[in-house]
Order: structure tokens, then sequence, then C-alpha cells
């Protein structure tokens, strides 16, 4: 039987954002904020525009780049930034443009290949990466898991739980949400924990009376907006 559910934090760490920047990057960096001017600032760091930024989703771990060329008819469409190994030593894109309103731009293939001098925008890695996270997290749900306390101080099998040790816990009867209440059998102590998904819908809800109605607009194909109107459900501005 499913377990009840919550939104997920911050601190589940659905996806994991690995920064690009080490600590001692970051030292410099925030030396570097008060000396340099930001034109200076830019092009010291203008080659972290190219640096791949990692992430873990379900246990897979993804890397993202977005700033290359994105001209499907030009040769450098998709590739990385790479410097070429022939004379002058030049680059396959380079930054252009002034202030915040930066591309980059396709230089010549060395050999001679066909491509278009394409602008393309430059994006931030590293913020994509965040709303990839933000968006994974307020889709996912979590069960809910709470620190039950099964024992009295001290007790000699202080350390068991109904769930790995049920033979040192006595059933007691259901709670008055449907779960189910144990009692160690050593300490005495009594326990109440939460309803499975099914022994209690209502669980944790507010206005659980409301939930008949809402069920009934959802099936007559009611906006979503016009339901909240009806109910009076207002989202929370997190
Ligand atoms: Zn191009
Ligand atoms: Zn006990």
């Amino acid at each position: 039987m499913a377990n009840l559910k919550r939104l997920a934090t911050k601190e589940d760490n659905v996806v994991n954002v690995l920064s690009p920047l080490t600590m001692d990057e970051i030292t410099n960096r925030n030396k570097d904020y008060q000396h340099l001017t930001p034109k200076q600032f830019g092009t010291r760091y203008s080659q972290l525009l190219f640096q791949p930024v990692g992430f873990t989703l379900n246990g897979t771990e993804h890397r993202i780049q977005y700033n290359h060329c994105a001209n499907p008819y030009c040769l450098w469409h998709g590739l990385p930034q790479l410097k070429f190994e022939t004379k002058r030593k030049p680059s396959r894109y380079r930054l252009t443009g002034s202030g915040t309103d930066k591309s980059i731009k396709c230089n010549p293939d060395p050999k001679g290949g066909a491509v278009l001098g394409c602008y393309t925008n430059t994006l931030s890695n590293w913020s994509i990466a965040e709303e990839i996270e933000r968006l994974v997290r307020v889709n996912t749900v979590q069960e809910q898991q709470p620190d039950y306390e099964f024992h009295k101080e001290g007790c000699s099998v202080g350390e068991t739980t109904p769930f790995t040790a049920a033979k040192e816990f006595y059933k007691r009867g259901k709670s008055k949400a449907k779960s189910q209440r144990y009692q160690c059998k050593t300490c005495k102590k009594f326990t109440n924990v939460l309803p499975k998904g099914r022994q209690a819908i209502t669980y944790h809800q507010q206005r659980s009376d409301i939930l008949p109605l809402f069920m009934k607009l959802l099936l007559s194909r009611a906006p979503i907006t016009r339901t909240c109107e009806i109910l009076g459900m207002y989202s929370v501005q997190m």
C-alpha cells in the first residue's frame, strides 16, 4: 500500500547540480570582484562559457553545454569549443558583442569547410542546470517518512522498529485515522504510525469537505482556475 506523499523540497536533492567552480576559484572570484573592472572580469572568465555543467538525476550524471553553434546548416553545429592546432591557434568560436548583449561567432574552418559565420546567443549552463533542478523538484513527490519514537528512553531494544523487527512489538488496534498502533513489548510505549494512502485519503487535508465537488468539477472539465475560484483554493507563493 502506498505511503502518504509530500512535495519534494531542496533538501531531498532530487537533482544534484554540481558546482562548476572549486572552492579556490570562488575565493579568487570574490577577490577579483573588488579589483577588476567589469570588462577585465569578463575577459578573465570568458572561457567558462564553454565549460559544461553536470548534474545527477535518478543516479545518472548528465552534462550540458549550450554554447555552441545553433545553425544546423553550419559545419560547427552543436560542436564544442576547440583550439585548432594550426598557425596562430584560432578557436572554433569567439565571443562578440558589447555589454551584456553577447553572442558567439563561428570562426572559419582552417581546412576550409562550410562554416557560415553564424552568431548564436550565449546561455548560462549553470542557470539552465538550476532551472532543470527546479522543474524536476516541483513535479516530484516524496514518501512521508516521519521520525517515530517507538521506545521510552533507555529501552533495551531501543533501536528496533515494527518495520525492521515486528516480533518486538504488539499490534494494538487502529488509530482514529485507521492507521496501525504498535506497542513495544519491552518498554510498553504506544506509537501511532501515519496511515497509508488508502487507509485515509483525507489525512493532512485541511478541507477534505471540498473533495467531492473538486472531483466533480475536474471530471466535468471545468478549467483549473475556475475550479480554484469556486472552491476558494489559492496557491501559496513560494
Ligand atoms: Zn555556425
Ligand atoms: Zn521499547
